[in-house]
């Protein structure tokens, strides 16, 4: 559909805020991959683009968000964290995070965080916890860390003391050297007390490398941009931290679930690292 998603829209929220359909944002082309109707033309059209050069990439989004899920089950369920703050949340797409997380302890709290004004106007979805739980959305530049984390603890939703679960899937290909990742990463991280984790997926042209740079092009040239990493330098960004088993893998063989089988994509088509480190 043309002007506005298919879902829910609000007009007056809308109307408030410049969603700029007139250029492809990283969170509706997300949205696009994922089969969601929360998207417009111009952002189908440029998804359109990658698939045609990159053509497992809904595949490759499907991992991602599995990782997601895998990774918060982990944490909750083995680690008994019961915090989380999710930065660069995208359109909501269920289950969510607080959701993965709840149902393995309804009083898990979660703050989200994004950039994206489609995001916040779709906020309210991410607010429906249980009773026991809480969840927050703030709107913010992971760039600026510093802003982040004082919105995050404006919520007063979070206990500082007790370990909290960082997230940062897919978000860290949309910080380039410029913008300091390793920077933005490593002032998050300090603010998080002892035995808090950090879980991030992060796109890579290790296994392709042209189609990946034909695919930066496409976001680059549109306006937002992006960067893929070598495993290295996604290894990087867990500097001082202590890996959980099996370290930082291509997303689908980080802790696949028992008797799921042999995953059906090839490393080349996933190109995603995912990993999950804990602040000793
Ligand atoms: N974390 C989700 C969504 C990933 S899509 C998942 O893994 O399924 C990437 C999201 O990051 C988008 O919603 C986009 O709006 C957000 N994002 C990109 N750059 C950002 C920035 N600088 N600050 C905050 N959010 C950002």
């Amino acid at each position: 559909m043309d002007g506005q998603p298919d879902e829910g829209f609000d007009g007056d929220a809308g109307s408030e805020r410049d969603l700029e359909q007139d250029r492809p944002h990283s969170a509706r082309m997300y949205d696009y991959y994922l089969g969601g109707k929360t998207n417009y033309l111009v952002d189908r059209e440029a998804a359109q683009e990658v698939v045609g050069l990159f053509p497992s990439i809904p595949a490759a989004a499907r991992a991602n968000r599995a990782f997601m899920h895998r990774a918060v089950h982990y944490l909750a369920s083995e680690c008994g964290v019961r915090q989380f703050i999710d930065i660069g949340t995208g359109i909501p797409t269920t289950p969510n995070l607080h959701e993965v997380a709840q149902l393995v302890d309804p009083g898990c709290r979660v703050v989200y965080v994004d950039n994206d004004p489609l995001v916040l106007m779709y906020a309210d979805e991410l607010l429906d916890g249980t009773p026991e739980g809480e969840t927050h959305f703030v709107e913010a530049d992971a760039n600026s860390p510093e802003k982040v984390l004082r919105a995050v603890r404006a919520t007063e939703s979070l206990n500082w003391k007790e370990p909290i679960g960082l997230s940062l899937h897919a978000l860290l290909h949309f910080v380039p050297d410029a913008a300091d990742p390793y920077g933005v990463v490593g002032a998050l991280v300090a603010e998080l007390p002892q035995g808090s984790y950090l879980s991030l997926t992060h796109c890579t042209g290790d296994f392709d490398p042209e189609s990946w740079a034909a695919v930066i092009d496409v976001y680059v040239s549109s306006g937002t941009p992006t960067q893929v990493r070598s495993k290295d330098e996604v290894q990087r960004f867990f500097q001082d931290l202590e890996m959980v088993e099996p370290g930082l893998v291509v997303a689908h063989r980080w802790r696949p679930e028992p008797h799921s089988g042999p995953s059906l994509h090839s490393d080349a088509a996933v190109s995603l690292y995912g990993g999950v480190a804990s602040k000793t």
